[in-house]
């Protein structure tokens, strides 16, 4: 695999979207592998009490895994949890299992509730060398959500080029203003990717023209098309990436991935 540029510092990256269906997981799961086959320190954080991100990933998240909800209500250590992915040593997953979706409900009464996972990331990071964190999230702007949003500075949001699909941005604009507001000044959308992309529709065509127009600097050149090897793939458990490398929907998300990587490179070697 290219060998990807080590970022300035490490990124800390909310893969949001309150609308489920959109691409959320395939793109956190086949970004940060395409990131850690380049040669980088990546840990992915499955938010989502269905462990998609988990199984994607062929990591082990059955009921009592311990991952997720025990750093967020027991403030364990993200490294204690952490596994690695068997598709790339520097690739790590702190997975969720179903118990997460308790979660939720037992966080409400619990003091610092909001910062649970950005104290946790910030010591993983000192512990770790990581470079990249990717977090994925359920499809809601609860608790699970809003403790991944305070902990990153960046959002990257998927897009599924369909109908209404400005709406939901609308919709989660507001709620990263909110954040930024109260919770967490750096947050920033950083990132836009056009999923499931059919170039031969007039929509999906007219719908990227719109978030392009909306979103010039954020949208990823590179456009992730429908494609039956994306569908396929986490039932092997494997992302694309590694299930079908030269298929189309593998290319581009190694595309996409190239593209962010370049955007937060740090200084060249040796300048
Ligand atoms: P979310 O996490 O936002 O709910 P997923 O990433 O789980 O969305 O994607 C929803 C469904 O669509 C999954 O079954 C996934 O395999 C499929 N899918 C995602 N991206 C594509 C694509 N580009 N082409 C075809 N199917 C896709
Ligand atoms: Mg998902």
């Amino acid at each position: 695999a290219e060998p990807l540029p080590r970022p300035a510092k490490p990124r800390v990256i909310v893969v949001a979207n309150q609308k489920g269906g959109v691409g959320k997981t395939t793109t956190a799961v086949n970004i940060a592998t395409a990131m850690a086959l380049g040669g980088l320190n990546v840990l992915v954080v499955d938010t989502d009490p269905q462990g998609n991100a988990s199984t994607a990933l062929g990591v082990d998240h059955s009921p009592g895994t311990k991952g997720t909800y025990e750093v967020l209500l027991d403030r364990a250590g993200i490294i204690e949890y952490a596994q690695p992915s068997p598709h790339s040593p520097n690739l790590h997953v702190l997975p969720a299992a179903i118990d997460l979706s308790a979660a939720e409900l037992e966080l409400v009464n619990e003091r610092g509730r909001e910062h649970r996972m950005r104290d946790a990331i910030n010591q993983y990071i000192e512990e770790s060398g990581v470079d990249y964190v990717f977090f994925d999230c359920p499809p809601s702007l609860g608790l699970l959500t809003l403790n991944a949003l305070v902990a990153s500075s960046e959002i990257l949001v998927p897009i599924q080029t369909e109908y209404y699909a400005l709406e939901g941005v609308t919709q989660l604009m507001r709620t990263i203003n909110r954040v930024k507001g109260n919770l967490n000044d750096d947050l920033e959308l950083s990132t836009i990717v056009l999923t499931m992309y059919d170039a031969r529709t007039n929509l999906s065509r007219e719908v990227a023209e719109e978030v392009r127009r909306h979103f010039s600097a954020q949208t990823l050149a590179t456009e992730i098309p429908r494609s039956v090897k994306i569908a396929e793939a986490p039932s092997y458990g494997l992302p694309v990436i590694t299930y079908q490398p030269k298929s189309v929907g593998a290319v581009a998300y190694q595309a996409a991935a190239v593209e962010m990587a370049s955007r937060g490179a740090g200084e060249p070697q040796g300048s």
